[in-house]
């Protein structure tokens, strides 16, 4: 352990020895990769469903939490707790998703004795209640999207709030997340129903009804700015990432740095950002969300206080490990970013998501057995996963598998890079939104940098109607034809296990078949 202090802490004073990972598939393996490359050990935590994940052989150890669902593992936070004092460990990293963003939560890791790799909870308070973030943000003089500046107490009120903002407004969940609990609305006499519809879902989703009112803008962009705070009072920006390609309010391709964002308005996105985290007393990674409109100007949309699914991009142009960062702030010491308030990006990067979805099925989750899985490498890529072949993939869980990302010198070749990527990623066992990132890849709006919130509803329906690329669907065929082989093969072996068997390749085998070679 010795070591592990001197390779962590790097002659400073971190308490940190061994950390509990309260998360499961690609972030948890990304955390746990960062607890080793700084030294530290990681524990992971699993449900009975995530027992041959990759995350837990990863891990220093492991811990089982019980049954699936996530109430009953990843949510429960006895559960967490009592795994992280069992086995030793002096903090609890929570990812994204499940508990991070829970106040409750964080108390309890520090009524443990233990370190919450976050922010403090009065921040996250503080920032999860989207009309108090909204009245503090405007007190700190940070732009925010009109609105109402508490939760309507009844249908009358929203119709008259609605009527003094002017149509369209969107009807949000004060405690909403993951586009929950919002309602789109274009015309006066539908307010009662999409009010009782958004309450009703937020009810479902966060426990609380509560819903607010904000004037709906019209094609912005929806782009974000990656902070960091340390204790010795130091925030930086670190540019912003271009979320704009989403479906029902859920991104699924981010890129930085964005076409249109230009070094004054990342300046001064970036000064609005660290006032914001000064303004809640932030520690750690955070990320402030912003709508760009298409005139320029900039709105405070919400702020995430936790590392969040995108953000590789970031740490690829700007050459930052963000969770490396995370552990050290956690442990008391300074960021290592060197320069000053505001960085200056390198070169581009672009992540696509590639989730269990059906994007021919109107994305519909999907599950199953990963029976092959071929990883995109080469010069610019990068491969956050959370399974492998072997592994099932049910519908307990958010559809992410693991997110792909490719760096360039330009955004061109980014483009460039992400498509040779694609097509050499191959997923046999259950369907991926995969095809859809490469018709995003070869969009001529999307090339031009066109694009903004309302991107999909406009050109969706033209890209999913495109049937998959040929050469994507042989070389699953491929790989099926592969693993057919190597069974019948296994199974003669198996029925002859006297006589030694040739292995050839199968790849060969199939793809003689396939016609691909002769
Ligand atoms: P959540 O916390 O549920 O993710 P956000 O407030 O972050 O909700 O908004 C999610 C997405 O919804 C944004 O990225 C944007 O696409 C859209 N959105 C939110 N507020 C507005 C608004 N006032 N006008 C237009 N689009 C909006």
């Amino acid at each position: 352990m010795t070591d592990n202090r001197q390779l962590g802490a790097e002659g400073g004073v971190s308490p940190l020895r061994r950390i509990l990972v309260a998360n499961r598939g690609e972030i948890a393996l990304r955390i746990i990769r960062a607890c080793h490359e700084e030294g530290l050990e990681a524990v992971a935590v699993y449900s009975d469903a995530d027992r041959l994940s990759p995350h837990v052989r990863a891990a220093n150890a492991a811990v089982a939490l019980g049954a699936p669902p996530a109430a009953e593992s990843y949510l429960d936070i006895a559960k967490l707790i009592a795994a992280a004092t069992a086995t030793g460990c002096q903090a609890i990293h929570p990812g994204y998703g499940f508990l991070s963003e829970r106040e409750t939560f964080a108390r309890a890791v520090q009524d443990a004795g233990l370190i919450f790799v976050g922010p403090p909870p009065a921040a996250i308070k503080a920032m999860g209640d989207k009309t108090e973030a909204r009245r503090r943000m405007q007190a700190a003089g940070i732009p925010v999207v009109p609105g109402t500046a508490a939760p309507v107490r009844d249908a009358a009120e929203a119709r008259r709030e609605t009527q003094r903002l002017g149509l369209p407004v969107l009807l949000k969940a004060a405690s909403g997340g993951g586009g929950k609990g919002m309602r789109l609305v274009r015309a006066l006499d539908e307010i009662e129903s999409a009010l009782r519809g958004a309450h009703s879902e937020a009810e479902k989703a966060f426990g609380a009804g509560a819903v607010y009112i904000e004037k709906y803008l019209e094609r912005p962009r929806h782009i974000e700015i990656q902070i960091l705070a340390d204790r010795s009072g130091r925030v930086v920006s670190l540019g912003e990432r271009e979320c704009s390609i989403q479906r029902r309010h859920q991104k699924l391709i981010e890129e930085a740095p964005s076409v249109a964002v230009t070094p004054a308005l990342r300046r001064r996105l970036g000064e609005a950002a660290t006032a914001a985290a000064g303004a809640v007393g932030y520690l750690g990674a955070g990320t402030i969300e912003f709508l760009l409109a298409p005139t320029g100007e900039f709105y405070f949309l919400e702020m995430n206080t936790r590392i969040q699914v995108e953000h590789p991009v970031t740490e690829l142009v700007y050459g930052v490990d963000l969770v490396r960062e995370q552990l050290r702030i956690a442990g008391g010491e300074p960021m290592r970013i060197r320069g000053g308030v505001s960085l200056e990006p390198r070169g581009h990067a672009i992540e696509c998501r590639i989730t269990a979805e059906d994007p021919a099925n109107g994305f519909l989750p999907a599950s199953g057995k990963v029976q092959y899985l071929r990883v995109p490498a080469g010069p610019g890529i990068r491969w956050d996963g959370g399974v492998e072949a072997g592994n099932d993939v049910t519908l307990f869980y958010d559809p992410l598998l693991a997110k792909l990302l490719a760096w360039g010198e330009t955004r061109e070749i980014a483009i460039r890079r992400m498509r040779r990527a694609l097509r050499e990623l191959v997923i046999v066992g259950l369907p991926t939104s995969q095809s859809f990132h490469l018709w995003v890849m070869d969009d001529p709006e999307f090339r031009r940098g066109e694009i903004d919130i309302t991107y999909l509803e406009r050109v969706g329906a033209r890209l999913l109607e495109a049937p998959p690329p040929d050469d994507l669907v042989q070389a699953v065929a491929v790989a099926a034809a592969m693993l057919a082989d190597e069974r019948r093969t296994e199974a003669k072996a198996d029925s002859r296990s006297d006589s030694p068997t040739v292995r050839r390749s199968a790849w060969a085998d199939a793809a003689r078949r396939e016609g691909l070679r002769s």
